[in-house]
């Protein structure tokens, strides 16, 4: 099974049609139909490493200031308790399943509405302990590899650039050049197989830029992680709208 890292964006994706997500819905009908989905999304962060072990996934509106209908939006395919206690041996002492705490959150479905509206696929989430450093980030991707045997779509849900601050909303802003350069930069990283430059990622240029907090960078290093030494990049949905990055990245697909 390939693995992927998808620039989510905006929530708004949800509710749209637009070019990302008839790209999120080319890219389901494409890719081998997963016995499983796991999701490490920007939006889930913890103490500790929590797997979503519910048999049957809430949608989680983690967000305000949106229009009701992106409220209204429900995601909630099956979970899969079984494949959750896997998991959490898998990541031994680190992690454990978790019956309550989360579900779905707008990382996960407001793409996967896209690539799966038949919501059918178990799906799940792995938390990201907050307390961990990118080393160890990375660690849990490798740890997470052998899972693709086992037909789980892996999906990273993040941006390569975030910075809300610096996000100028008006129709027409100018993407400024340095966010261009730092995607171009970790792109160039990326298809290169230089893992180790993006888990020092605070040592690239205009990283304190790009992403004051590293949240949305962060599922980036699970999705590296969990590839194979030369896996064939492909890049999708690669824009960059004003210091927030669209870029995707799937490896190891045909
Ligand atoms: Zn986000």
């Amino acid at each position: 099974m390939p693995v992927l890292f998808v620039g989510h964006g905006s929530p708004m994706n949800a509710l749209e049609d637009n070019a990302y997500t008839r790209a999120w819905r080319g890219l389901g009908e494409r890719l081998p139909r997963p016995r499983a989905i796991l999701v490490i999304s920007a939006h889930w962060e913890t103490k500790g490493v929590l797997i979503t072990a519910a048999a049957r996934q809430r949608t989680i509106h983690d967000f305000y200031g949106f229009p009701q209908a992106l409220f209204d939006v429900q995601y909630t395919p099956p979970g899969d308790p079984e494949l959750a206690r896997t998991i959490a041996q898998m990541l031994a002492p680190y992690a454990r399943a978790d019956l309550d705490s989360w579900g779905l959150d707008h990382g996960a479905w407001s793409v996967l509405l896209s690539m799966y509206p038949e919501q059918d696929i178990p799906t799940l989430q792995l938390s990201m302990d907050i307390r961990l450093g990118p080393q160890d980030h990375y660690r849990i991707g490798q740890a997470l590899k052998p899972l693709r045997d086992q037909g789980v779509l892996i999906i990273g849900s993040g941006d390569i650039v975030h910075n809300l601050r610096l996000f100028d909303r008006r129709p027409g802003a100018v993407t400024p050049q340095w966010a261009v350069d730092f995607n171009e930069r970790v792109k160039a990283r990326i298809a290169a197989g230089d893992d180790q430059a993006l888990i020092d990622y605070a040592a690239l240029p205009d990283v304190h830029r790009a992403f004051p907090e590293p949240e949305h960078f962060h599922p980036l290093l699970y999705v590296l992680g969990a590839r194979e030494p030369d896996e064939p990049v492909e890049f999708l949905t690669d824009d960059v709208i004003s210091a927030v990055s669209m870029t995707s990245a799937l490896i190891g697909a045909d």
